[in-house]
């Protein structure tokens, strides 16, 4: 049997298993056919991607409200690639582009980049904002899902 792992429909939030070990095929969602999303990868959503997929994954959201121009959210990058490969099956992670979508950041009271936020099922867990150790990082997330 190959391993399967959980990711969210970015498209209407429905739990998919994805088989691992389909690298470079298409995988889509058994309820509306979207393509799936690889297994620990950060999506990058509009923001009407993004309202929908915030109320209707049924796994834990870490979104990662970031900036082009930050340093300190360059610095973070690595940090949640890391964080979302490690963690894949267990939380989506989602980056938002504050200078894209500010209307997103503004419904988050977003004040300063980078802003992390977990979120489930349409509620928030919590938030930190400014660069952090990556241990400190997984640890805080840990402690919020
Ligand atoms: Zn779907």
């Amino acid at each position: 049997m190959p391993e399967k792992v959980k990711v969210s429909c970015p498209n209407c939030g429905a739990t998919n298993n994805y088989p691992l070990g389909f690298s470079g095929k298409t995988v889509v969602c058994g309820r509306c056919k979207h393509p799936l999303p690889e297994p620990g990868s950060v999506l990058e959503l509009s923001a009407g991607q993004a309202s929908g997929f915030f109320q209707n994954s049924k796994l834990p959201i870490l979104v990662d409200f970031f900036s082009q121009t930050c340093a300190p959210c360059h610095m973070m990058h690595p940090v949640v690639k890391g964080f979302a490969k490690r963690r894949a099956g267990e939380i989506m992670v989602v980056r938002i582009n504050v200078d894209l979508y500010p209307q997103v950041a503004a419904e988050f009271r977003v004040q300063g980049v980078p802003t992390f936020v977990i979120l489930h099922k349409g509620y928030e867990r919590g938030r930190t904002s400014g660069a952090l150790p990556e241990a400190d990082f997984a640890l805080w997330v840990a402690s919020k899902i």
